[in-house]
């Protein structure tokens, strides 16, 4: 279980995100057990199609030469209940080497199909809060970021080695550093010293990983490496930088606090109340990741408190629905009050 950080740690210090692109197995059996030893949040961006395996046979014998087994839906669930952020990468993941088109030479209709294939088969497999969307090939265009804006709640775009201010020029335009399988460690190092000199946000964008040392393929990178950095940045100081997953780092910097749930629904079932949080895009929230709530009812006012687990916090005000087994209302408020 990877411990995010709260919105409290956050103190305008450099951030540093890690950002995997595609799906690749290797992700799981050799990038979780790395995260969890050093308690490293993480982004990992799933192409959806090379997971249910409906992505064609050229474009699939393509992705599988560069980084091994694509993760399976039971991998993903984990490292989602383990607390890493899942992201969309498109359905189909677009890229000059099968079709000839990026992304960014889609139609409108081919783009939003690609958007809503991608976060829908997320939520359906059952992963909470899908908000981030990653450019597949860095062919970010301010149309393919228009077309995001009702579906998700960032795009991360360029790996172009830029680091993100505070607040960020455009959420739907975050850059990265791209990591190739011959990056050194070196370059990396001083990438994240320039976060914490400038106090910005980097986000370093990888796709594959492998157990072989030293330079190895562009789209692999090596664990040895890996690690090396895992090692620099536990030698910082949180209070000069923040290892963050993208969804949180862009709630910090645009000052949204902790992660809120917006709509809280319960359910009865025989004597057994359930309840569900909801995300603004309306995401259940499941009580492994922080929402666990208790209720009373006093004078006939409903109030949620919940248990503080210190994984998430749950914050505001929302609607309560009860409902009888034969899912008929029995009661209904608004404006509840959540408090933790
Ligand atoms: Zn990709």
């Amino acid at each position: 279980m990877v411990l995010n950080p709260k919105f409290e740690d956050f103190i305008g210090q450099g951030m540093v995100s890690f950002s995997y692109d595609d799906g690749a197995m290797n992700n799981y059996d050799l990038g979780i057990p790395l995260h969890e030893e050093y308690n490293l949040p993480a982004t990992f961006n799933i192409i959806t199609s090379i997971v249910d395996g409906t992505l064609e046979q050229g474009a699939k014998a393509f992705a599988l030469d560069y980084f091994g087994m694509p993760i399976t839906r039971a991998q993903i669930i984990e490292m989602s209940n383990l607390g890493y952020e899942i992201a969309a990468h498109t359905h189909t993941h677009p890229i000059q080497h099968r079709q000839g088109r990026f992304l960014s030479d889609y139609t409108a209709e081919e783009v939003l199909y690609e958007y809503t294939t991608a976060n829908g088969l997320l939520r359906k497999w059952g992963i909470p809060r899908i908000e981030g969307f990653a450019v597949p090939g860095s062919k970010w265009t301010p149309t393919i970021a228009d077309l995001a804006k009702p579906h998700y709640r960032y795009v991360r775009s360029l790996g172009n080695r830029s680091v993100i201010p505070y607040p960020p020029t455009d959420p739907y335009n975050l850059p990265s550093f791209f990591v190739g399988g011959t990056t050194s460690v070196k370059v990396i190092k001083a990438k994240i010293d320039e976060a914490i000199s400038q106090k910005k946000w980097l986000i370093i964008m990888m796709h594959g990983l492998t157990k072989q040392t030293g330079n190895v393929q562009e789209y692999l990178y090596s664990t040895e490496r890996l690690e090396q950095i895992f090692q620099y940045i536990a030698s910082k100081p949180e209070e000069q930088l923040l290892a963050v997953n993208q969804q949180d780092a862009l709630r910090f910097i645009t000052n949204l606090g902790d992660f809120v749930v917006d709509k809280i629904s319960l359910s009865l079932s025989g004597k057994t109340l359930k309840a569900t949080g909801f995300d603004e895009y309306n995401n259940p929230v499941p009580t492994t990741r922080g929402f666990n709530p208790k209720w009373s009812v006093v004078n006939g006012d409903v109030t949620l408190t919940t248990n503080s687990d210190g994984s998430a916090s749950v914050l505001g005000k929302g609607t309560i629905r009860v409902k009888d087994a034969n899912n008929r209302k029995i009661y209904s408020k608004r404006n509840v009050n959540v408090v933790s």
